[in-house]
């Protein structure tokens, strides 16, 4: 079996990069276009994933008679359930993006305002933060400890 682990999609990288046009506004109706659709094939490739993973741990789950193999399986199961776990909070994360994108809220940074930048949102879809407080932040929390 491969690394589980690098099965989670943390990022979606099939898709065109936005070019932009001359004299276009930033976060314009095309762009935010571009982002819905982007977050929409995201979401719609991480759900075919949690559906294959469960269908196949079904499948699986009946064929194992020998007792050490049984104890490999639940091994790689809980592996599995953990990364449809973070899978899951993920596509959660996509809906919250896709309802800001919805009601105009959508790239610029939660904290103090300015554009993430187009390139950074291809990037992370999901970034509320621009790259210097998202650097901030991460500096915090290691301090902190959280
Ligand atoms: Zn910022």
């Amino acid at each position: 079996m491969p690394n589980i682990e690098e099965k989670a999609r943390e990022r979606f990288t099939n898709f065109t990069p936005y070019e932009m046009k001359k004299g276009e506004e930033y976060m314009s109706e095309d762009m935010l276009e571009h982002f819905r659709q982007l977050l929409l094939k995201w979401k719609q490739e991480l759900m075919e994933e949690v559906d294959r993973t469960m269908h196949h741990m079904q499948e699986d789950a009946a064929n194992y008679a020998d007792p050490s193999d049984r104890a490999t399986q639940e091994e790689e199961f809980s592996l599995e359930l953990r990364t449809r776990d973070r899978e899951r909070k993920l596509i959660k994360k996509i809906d919250q993006t896709i309802d800001r994108i919805d009601k105009d809220d959508y790239g610029f940074c939660d904290q103090c305002g300015v554009e993430i930048g187009t390139r950074r949102l291809e990037a992370r879809p999901t970034a509320t933060l621009c790259i210097d407080c998202k650097t901030l932040a991460e500096i915090r929390e290691r301090q902190t400890g959280i």
